[in-house]
């Protein structure tokens, strides 16, 4: 099928021309002018200049839309003389006449956008019918009933749509009329009955409106046009188009098209099929048609409507000739087409060919497989798969009637996609209880902290009452892959009576009480909804697709992981690195926190006595027995993480693992303030508090900030306790050594966070440097190590060119760059006034999720700056943004060298890095 351009230049009378007509195998528009004609317009107009078997009709562009409300609603001058040229050219291809009672024309008068918005505009059928003209419609039918049908149908329909008659007024009259008759359905009332009905209904406009019906076919049509403009600006239709991002100005349409009756008896027929299953993807016709119907009676489900396939049996030459056309319309348009069709009379029309809205599963394989016929290309392929698709196949998902019929309970963040499902349990260890004895629970929480890690680790789900995108919850379920819905404001939640309510909602529920959770969409229902499984090993279309994917990309993809068993998830998914081990979790595990707090007691007083020692002063007794205590903890605690250093890197033989030191505050590792001034009050008033928990509350105390975010942190850390970060070089070191002695090939890349000034970095490295050093040349083993840093501080973008001297690689912590950026916490914005920020449009979107232009604009510094000193540096981004895709484009425009997420967003990030070099390249071709 040929595309061609605009074939003729029709004369009009309007300033403009608004009108492009097809008919007679011969069509004035082409596929190409949707922007103009609307997707309908341009279709129907493709299809006719192809020689498919449309029915004539014209299409009024949506310029006239926009110029009808520009014009205070007006039609614009000439535009109507224009239009009843357009009706002649009809009346002249189907040899009926408007209006005519021998052999009236009727026409449909249909909405057409750019964008597909179904449902959400008017359309007014059977257009042209009078009193008169019925007639000549039974006539010519020999059938009186289908007549007065049609004429009921379209009274009900224009006095409801252009009239603005109310709906049931005209369905209560059918419901008393269907009484008397002692009818069931609406094909059980006769000739008589409907003809009856008609004069009803025109009471009801009368009355109503306090105006007859219009007999007059032009009126009618005049006024049919203008209803369906109104309907671009009505509620349905704003709200859709606000919903889907679609602009107010594209206007729509309209299409005046003859009117074809699939009612006519059993020769005649009406449906609706999709060129390939819309929900499998398999390449077989796929649809419903009912015979002696008319188009809204499939919609509406009043019959229930037997598969397409059936058609093949009652209709063979109209089956095969559909099938030929579907075929035919799909290769033309090279993707999978959904078609609305009706047979008059043994004769097929052709009525909409657009493309099928399909699923997740659906989309995934019919590119891979058009690309195998050899339909598509790979980058057209990588290019209509939505990164959403991807993510929505590799997680669980809640059945769709299930989900239907369930009692909502509340909706927050949707921090982490999937279907959870379990009992609500409201603290980490009784999550671990319930799970020992094989209960499933979902850990319901005001918020999450690293202390309750454990029974995130054993929960289906997560949900918590505050918090957005970058907190402790979402990040961590993230990177676990659990379901997590985060900072539902609506849910009050009591810990003490174990209860959680919705101040939206009213509804509640208690510990032991089932709940689902929906990350994808962040909504929380009651009850155990069922679930659809998914998993990336059965789903070789989607690996092939990634595999194309890989191809195309020019960033790394790489992933944020902690563990062994993480690692090991992520690399299976794809990814080429670590680009985020944080190390902190190892400080927290099991025995080890006892350990870590046993040093932080002594942390400041064992390494001022060291300082002293080094100067050459003599210790006290005390002195000495605090640096004792302090070396012995540390000393395990090397030991320990050299174990998981070693697995980690067992588990990326070959790829480079990005490892950080030490970066939250030391208070995090201990109890909280308040509750640890409770338990010693309380226990000084009733005999005495231990010496331990009173020395405890004395070191929290002394550590505490009142804004730990931005205090004692990350290379500051280091450098005022140089042990912590010198015993996890240590540690890195001699895991490298032991792999490689074992045969391995471990890669290190050591990363100092929170670097804000060039000597931050300076000094911590050649603390370290030596360090490292020392282990190689006692090993006599030489392993494959580097220094670098995060960029995370404004101050440490700006000045990039200094801070690249001394660091081999920037990894762009993205969650505290946003952070300083804007100024917001990222632990309380989320959860109070940046979603309401986002709602009201003050920001276009949430700069924890999506990265926000003006730190690119910081990043896009860094990256300059620090090329220009060490033109080879390696840039990576590691924060939450890294398996955005939105953020994703933007890091390729930044020519990062990779993007690091958690694992279950690797094959999404696979992806979106690849759509990123495809759009980035079809922008420069512009
Ligand atoms: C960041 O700040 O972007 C980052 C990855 O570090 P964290 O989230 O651990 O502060
Ligand atoms: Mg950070």
């Amino acid at each position: 099928m040929a595309t061609t351009a605009p074939t003729s230049d029709r004369p009009h009378k309007a300033a403009k021309r608004y009108i492009y007509a097809w008919g007679d195998g011969r069509a004035e528009g082409n596929a190409g002018m949707r922007d103009l004609l609307g997707g309908k317009g341009a279709g129907l107009a493709e299809m006719t200049s192809a020689g498919l078997p449309t029915p004539a009709g014209f299409t009024i562009t949506t310029e006239a839309c926009n110029d009808y409300f520009d014009n205070g609603e007006r039609l614009p001058d000439g535009l109507w003389e224009d239009v009843l040229e357009a009706v002649k050219q009809v009346e002249a291809s189907t040899a009926k006449g408007f209006g005519d009672p021998a052999n009236p024309l009727l026409v449909s008068v249909r909405s057409g956008a750019k964008f597909s918005m179904p449902g959400m505009m008017d359309t007014v059928l059977n257009l042209g019918l009078n009193d008169q003209t019925v007639e000549g419609l039974i006539k010519l039918t020999g059938n009186e009933r289908f007549g007065w049908d049609a004429y009921r149908r379209f009274i009900q329909m224009f006095g409801r749509i252009v009239m603005e008659v109310g709906g049931d007024r005209f369905e209560h009259s059918l419901d008393s009329t269907k009484a008397a008759e002692g009818a069931k359905q609406d094909t059980d009332l006769d000739a008589t009955a409907l003809q009856d009905l008609v004069s009803d209904f025109k009471a009801i406009v009368k009355a109503d409106t306090g105006r007859d019906f219009p007999e007059d076919p032009y009126e009618q049509l005049n006024l049919a046009i203008k209803a369906v403009f109104a309907s671009w600006f009505g509620k349905r239709a704003r709200d859709y188009r606000k919903n889907q991002s679609i602009p107010d100005d594209l206007g729509t349409a309209v299409n005046v098209v003859t009117m074809v009756f699939g009612n006519m008896g059993d020769d005649s027929g009406t449906g609706v099929a999709f060129t390939r299953d819309p929900n499998t993807g398999e390449k077989v016709l796929f649809g419903e048609y009912l015979t002696n119907a008319q188009g809204e009676d499939v919609v509406a489900g009043i019959r229930t409507a037997p598969k397409i396939s059936e058609m093949q049996t009652e209709m063979p030459e109209v089956y095969a000739e559909f099938q030929r056309i579907g075929q035919q319309l799909e290769t033309h348009y090279r993707d999978v087409q959904d078609l609305e069709f009706t047979i008059e009379r043994g004769r097929l029309y052709m009525l909409q060919t657009r493309a099928a809205k399909r699923t997740a599963a659906a989309a995934v394989r019919i590119a891979a497989d058009m690309v195998e016929e050899g339909t598509i290309t790979k980058e057209e392929a990588i290019a209509r798969i939505e990164p959403a698709h991807v993510d929505q196949l590799l997680r669980d998902q809640f059945d769709a009637a299930g989900l239907a019929a369930a009692t909502r309970i509340a909706k927050g963040l949707n921090a982490s996609p999937g279907a959870a499902v379990g009992r609500a349990v409201f603290s980490a260890d009784t999550a671990v209880e319930w799970v020992h004895r094989g209960e499933q629970v979902v850990l319901v929480r005001i918020e999450t902290s690293p202390d309750d890690f454990h029974g995130m680790a054993v929960a289906q789900g997560i949900l918590t009452a505050r918090g957005g995108a970058t907190s402790h919850a979402a990040v961590v379920a993230r990177q676990i892959g659990k379901p997590c819905v985060a900072g539902c404001a609506e849910l009050v939640i009591d810990y003490g009576s174990k209860t959680a309510r919705s101040s939206d909602s009213g509804v509640s529920f208690k510990e032991g009480d089932e709940i689902s959770l929906d990350g994808a969409t962040g909504m929380v229902y009651l009850g155990a909804i069922p679930t659809v499984s998914a998993r990336f090993e059965d789903q070789p279309e989607l690996q092939k697709i990634l595999g194309w994917a890989d191809e195309i990309r020019r960033m790394g993809v790489w992933t944020n992981a902690d563990k062994p068993e993480e690692a090991a998830q992520a690399r299976g998914y794809g990814a080429e690195g670590i680009g985020l081990c944080r190390t902190e979790h190892m400080f927290r595990e099991g025995e080890r926190l006892e350990i870590v707090r046993d040093a932080i007691l002594v942390a400041s007083i064992a390494t001022r006595a060291k300082a002293r020692r080094a100067a050459g002063e003599t210790l006290t007794a005390d002195d000495e027995e605090a640096v004792d205590r302090f070396d012995t903890a540390l000393g395990k605690l090397e030991k320990l993480q050299q174990g998981d250093f070693e697995g980690i890197f067992k588990a990326m033989d070959g790829l480079p693992v990005v490892v950080r030191l030490l970066d939250p505050p030391l208070h995090e590792f201990l109890p909280n303030l308040e509750e640890q001034l409770v338990k010693v009050t309380r226990a000084e008033a009733t005999g005495g508090a231990s010496e331990e928990d009173k020395e405890l509350l004395a070191t929290i105390k002394s550590l505490h900030e009142q804004n730990p975010m931005l205090g004692l942190r990350g290379c500051r850390l280091g450098l005022l306790f140089p042990d912590f970060v010198k015993i996890q070089t240590r540690a890195i070191l001699n895991a490298q050594i032991a792999v490689k002695r074992a045969g391995g090939n471990p890669i290190a890349k050591i990363m100092i966070p929170l670097v804000g000034h060039a000597n931050e970095l300076k000094r911590t490295k050649e603390l370290l440097e030596a360090e490292a050093k020392a282990v190689e040349s006692k090993a006599g083993v030489e392993v494959d190590y580097k220094f670098g840093t995060m960029i995370e501080v404004p101050r440490g973008a700006l000045t990039a060119d200094e801070i690249a001297v001394d660091a081999a690689f920037f990894s762009f912590g993205t969650n505290d760059l946003t952070q300083m950026t804007f100024g917001y916490s990222r632990d309380d914005a989320e959860g109070g006034f940046l979603l309401k920020y986002i709602e009201d449009e003050i920001l276009p979107a949430n700069p924890f999720q999506t990265l926000d232009d003006a730190v690119v604009g910081l990043m896009k510094v860094a990256v300059d700056k620090g090329r220009a000193t060490r033109p080879d540096i390696e840039l990576g981004i590691c924060g939450e943004h890294g398996g955005d895709p939105a953020s994703i484009h933007k890091c390729e425009a930044l020519g990062l060298d990779y993007v690091s997420c958690s694992p279950f967003r690797v094959p999404v990030a696979r992806l979106a890095a690849a759509q990123a070099v495809l759009s980035n390249a079809a922008e420069r071709d512009k």
